[in-house]
C-alpha cells in the first residue's frame, strides 16, 4: 500500500460541513493508500489570533506569538480526526512536535531542521490515518515555532519527503494553479503542469496558492505536488521538474504582492561597507529584503531604497532610524502605498524583448514603475498599490495568457 500525503488549507476546513467533506475525501483515499493528512487552521483563525495579540500589545513577544498562532492548527486536527473516527475509520491527530518535526529557533519563520517520523510510522502501521498539524515544529529549546505564513504546505511536502512518499496533494479552494489569481482576473486559465522553478518564482512574488519554501523542499527531494480542489474532483496542476511534460512558454503567469513596503535611507556616505552595514543589521533580525535600489552617487552621497514584507515594517523602521544617526543620513522614508507585479516564465531565458513588452503595457495604462528587478525567469516592478489590479489585468492580456 503506497503512502500519500494530503494537505487541506484553511478554507477547506473553515466550518463543520467543510470538515466533514474533508473527512470523506480522506476516507475515500484511505481505502487504497496509507494516508498522512496535514491541515491548516480553520478559515481566518490565524489572522484573527494575530489581530487579537495586537489588541493586547503593540509588540508581541515572538515566542508567545508562536504559542498563540500554533493553536489554530490544533483545532483543525482534533475536529478532523473526530469526524473521521465518527465514520468508523481509525485515525489519530498529532501536533508538529508529536509528529517529530524539528525546527530552528527563528520564531514565526522557522525552518524545518529534521523530521523523525517514528510516531507517525507507528500509528500508520496500526492502520490509522495520521492527521498532523501544519505550520509548526519544535526547536532545540523545546519551544513551539511556526514555519512562516502558509507554512502548512511546507509541513506537507517535508513530510512527504521524510516518509518517502513521492506524491503530495495540496487541496485548496481553487482547482489548481492559474495564470494569475482567478479572484482578480476572471479570464485566468488553469495551468496543467508547471516547473518547480516557475512555481518557486510565482510563490516568491505573491501567488499565495503555494508557499515558496515548500517548493524549494519539493525540488530538493523530488516530491511531485498536485494542487487541486477540496470541493471538486477534477485534475488540478502538477508541479514537477522541468522537462518533457512541462511545456515551455515565454510567460507562464502574472503574480502580484500587496504585502510590500518600501523604505529609503537618504544621503548616506558613498563608500565601501555602508550597504553591508545596513543589510547586516536587517539580517540579524531575520528581516528578508526583496528589491533593492541604490541611486547614483551625488557628491559622495546616495540613497538606498528597498522593500520588505509588511509585518516587518516596524522593526525595519527602527533599525533604519538607529542607522540614520550612526551613518549621518539625512532621513528615512517609509512608503506603504506600493505593491509588486511580476511576470514569470522559463521561456524568458531565451526570448528577448519580454521586459520591453511588460514596460510598454504598463506605460500605455499610465502606470509608473518605481523599482525593477529581474531573475532569469522573472521580471518584477514595484508600482503604486492603487494600480495593482489594473496592472495585473493589463499584463495578463499583453502576454495573451487568457488564450493559453
Ligand atoms: P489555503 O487556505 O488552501 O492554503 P490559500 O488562500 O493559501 O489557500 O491559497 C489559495 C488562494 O490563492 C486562492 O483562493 C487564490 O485566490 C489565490 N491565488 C493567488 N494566485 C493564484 C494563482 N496563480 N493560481 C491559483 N490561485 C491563486
Ligand atoms: N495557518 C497558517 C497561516 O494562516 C498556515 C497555513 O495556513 O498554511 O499562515
Ligand atoms: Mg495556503
Amino acid at each position: 500500500m503506497s503512502l500519500i500525503v494530503m494537505k487541506f488549507g484553511g478554507s477547506s476546513v473553515a466550518d463543520a460541513d467543510k470538515i466533514k467533506n474533508v473527512a470523506n475525501r480522506v476516507i475515500e483515499r484511505a481505502r487504497k493508500n496509507k494516508v498522512v493528512v496535514v491541515v491548516s487552521a480553520p478559515g481566518d483563525m490565524t489572522d484573527d489570533l494575530i489581530e487579537l495579540s495586537r489588541k493586547v500589545t503593540d509588540s508581541p513577544d515572538d515566542r508567545e506569538m508562536d504559542m498563540l498562532i500554533s493553536t489554530g492548527e490544533q483545532v483543525s486536527i482534533a475536529l478532523l480526526t473526530m469526524a473521521i473516527k465518527s465514520c468508523g475509520v481509525n485515525a489519530i491527530s498529532l501536533t508538529g512536535p508529536q509528529a517529530g518535526i524539528y525546527a530552528d529557533t527563528s520564531h514565526t519563520k522557522a525552518r524545518i531542521t529534521k523530521i523523525i517520523p517514528t510516531k507517525i510510522n507507528n500509528e500508520l502501521s496500526k492502520g490509522k490515518v495520521v492527521i498532523v498539524a501544519g505550520f509548526q515544529g519544535i526547536n532545540p529549546h523545546e519551544d513551539i515555532t511556526t514555519l512562516g505564513r502558509g507554512g502548512s504546505d511546507l509541513t506537507a511536502v517535508a513530510l512527504a519527503a521524510a516518509l518517502k512518499s513521492n506524491e503530495c496533494e495540496i487541496y485548496t479552494d481553487v482547482d489548481g494553479v492559474y495564470t494569475t489569481d482567478p479572484r482578480v482576473v476572471k479570464e485566468a486559465k488553469k495551468i496543467p503542469v508547471v516547473s518547480y522553478d516557475e512555481m518557486l518564482e510565482m510563490a516568491g512574488s505573491g501567488a499565495q496558492v503555494m508557499q515558496g519554501r515548500s517548493i524549494e523542499v519539493a525540488k530538493k527531494f523530488g516530491v511531485k505536488i498536485h494542487v487541486r480542489s477540496s470541493f471538486k474532483k477534477t485534475e488540478g496542476t502538477s508541479i514537477m521538474e522541468e522537462g518533457s511534460e512541462v511545456e515551455e512558454v515565454v510567460v507562464r503567469a502574472v503574480t502580484f504582492d500587496k504585502n510590500q513596503v518600501k523604505l529609503s535611507i537618504l544621503d548616506i556616505p558613498d563608500r565601501p561597507g555602508i550597504a553591508s552595514k545596513i543589510f547586516g543589521e536587517l539580517a540579524k533580525e531575520s528581516i528578508n529584503v526583496d528589491m533593492i535600489i541604490q541611486s547614483a552617487a551625488r557628491q559622495k552621497y546616495n540613497d538606498i531604497s528597498f522593500t520588505v514584507a509588511r509585518p516587518d515594517i516596524k522593526k525595519t523602521h527602527n533599525i533604519l532610524n538607529a542607522l540614520k544617526k550612526t551613518l549621518g543620513a539625512s532621513g528615512v522614508i517609509v512608503d506603504d502605498t506600493v505593491a509588486k507585479v511580476s511576470i514569470v516564465g522559463v521561456g524568458m531565458k531565451s526570448h528577448p524583448g519580454v521586459a520591453s513588452t511588460m514596460f510598454n503595457a504598463l506605460a500605455k495604462k499610465g502606470i509608473n514603475i518605481e523599482m525593477i528587478s529581474t531573475s532569469e525567469i522573472k521580471i518584477s516592478c514595484v508600482i503604486k498599490a492603487a494600480d495593482i489590479e489594473k496592472a495585473v489585468a493589463t499584463l495578463h492580456r499583453a502576454f495573451e495568457l487568457e488564450k493559453k
